[in-house]
């Protein structure tokens, strides 16, 4: 039966990074927006919480009674309370990033080994990084127009890929191309580019509306060789349908953590405005009960969006299969942690608009995550359609 109850250890886990996240994130996260960076020490103290060396992280994880590692449960508690501190700076955890679904879910245990390991070498901050989306290819996924040619003994891949999380500084990079344009989606396979490798090169990074602490680059490949086995997968995947299914395979591992980030800034955007009315709202005003009604309706919605982001990640943790879950959490989550920040910025009034709140930042940062990991509209598209094929 499914279990949302986190249990002891994975409790204590929320409470170790709540207190992370209110002692390192929160009071750096204004200037991290205001310059765009992350100082490096608070990267290395990131790398520390999220790398093999933290028990805490690991030990939530084991196999509880029904036997079952709790990964995907981790990483939604651990994203809603991170993301709580600041969801911009957790973008910059060192890491596999979102490489690491794609190499673990379709790569050869040699490949996990080799690339895997190579961003927990321990010696240096490393990231991983995904890059799919290209200007006329981002919802419409089957549409990538990067090639990978074989030539010879390696592949060539040719192509520019755009709003890539981390894409500059990857050191393990998993690009999506196509080995074949008019087959669509059927022709598409995953291929790992290392840091430095001759022919890539980082195009624009780009200035955006929130998040501005998170780096999001163009990455430009012309003529850039890979050894053969940098295909994920192998030669087996050559065989196979194709690495459009890891690439959404891979989002069904990552949304529900991402729906969870979202989650923690709608609820950072509800505490921040709750305590406000609290203390600046008088008992008597009338304007209190319409701001408890609101408060009250925000907090439901948040609530129901724990529950959709836990489920779709127990469904992962006990190898039960989670597309449609997954998406009504990304779906659902951004959404109604949107609605949390318009109520605290409307509940605060003009202060709520004020650079003295971070409530003004909250609005700007979960837009984005509306967008990223597949937008709302397609996450309704894909709940749609497993409805209707579960009736055909
Ligand atoms: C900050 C940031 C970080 C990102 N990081 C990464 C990353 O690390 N790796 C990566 O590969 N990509 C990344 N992306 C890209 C992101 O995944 C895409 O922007 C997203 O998938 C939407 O694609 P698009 O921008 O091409 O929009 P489009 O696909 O052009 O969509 C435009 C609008 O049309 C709607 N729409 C499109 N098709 C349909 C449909 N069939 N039905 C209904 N509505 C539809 C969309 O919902 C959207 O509102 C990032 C984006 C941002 C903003």
């Amino acid at each position: 039966m499914i279990q949302l109850r986190l249990g002891r250890r994975l409790e204590a886990l929320r409470d170790h990074l709540h207190a992370f996240a209110a002692d390192e994130l929160r009071p750096r996260a204004r200037a991290a927006d205001l310059t765009g960076r992350v100082e490096p020490e608070v990267i290395a103290r990131l790398g520390a919480l999220a790398g093999e060396r933290s028990e805490v992280l690991s030990e939530a994880a084991e196999p509880g009674e029904d036997g079952a590692r709790a990964d995907g449960m981790v990483a939604v508690v651990a994203a809603e309370e991170l993301a709580w501190g600041d969801a911009a700076m957790i973008l910059n955890i060192p890491g596999p990033g979102l490489a690491g679904p794609s190499i673990a879910g379709s790569g050869t245990p040699e490949q996990k080994e080799r690339f895997l390991d190579r961003v927990f070498d321990g010696t240096a901050p490393r990231f991983g990084a995904l890059a799919v989306t290209e200007a006329q290819a981002g919802s419409d996924v089957s549409n990538v127009q990067t090639t990978a040619l074989l030539d010879g003994d390696g592949w060539v891949l040719s192509g520019t890929k755009v709003f890539c999380t981390n894409g500059a500084r990857a050191d393990v990079l998993v690009v999506n191309a196509t080995l074949d344009v008019a087959a669509g989606r059927s022709g598409q396979k995953l291929f790992v580019v290392l840091k430095g490798t001759p022919g890539m090169r980082v195009g624009k990074i780009e200035r955006k509306l929130g998040l501005t602490a998170s780096e999001t680059a163009e990455l430009v490949f012309d003529g850039c060789r890979l050894p053969f086995d940098h295909l994920v997968g192998g030669e087996a995947a050559l065989a196979a349908p194709s690495g459009f299914k890891g690439t959404m395979r891979a989002f069904d591992a990552s949304r529900p953590g991402v729906a969870a980030m979202a989650l923690g800034i709608g609820r950072a955007a509800f505490e921040y405005a709750a305590a406000w009315s609290a203390t600046e709202i008088p008992a008597h005003s009338r304007r209190r009960p319409l701001v408890e009604a609101r408060l009250g309706a925000v907090e439901r919605e948040l609530a129901a969006a724990r529950v959709l982001c836990r489920r779709a990640a127990w469904m992962a943790d006990h190898r039960i299969a989670n597309s449609k879950e997954a998406s009504m959490a990304k779906a659902y989550a951004p959404r109604v942690a949107l609605a949390a920040c318009v109520s605290a910025i409307e509940i605060m009034g003009p202060e709520g608009s004020s650079r003295e709140h971070l409530v003004e930042k909250w609005f700007r940062d979960i837009k984005v995550y509306d967008i990223f990991e597949g937008t709302g509209q397609i996450q309704r598209v894909i709940i749609g359609r497993h409805i209707l094929g579960r009736l055909e």
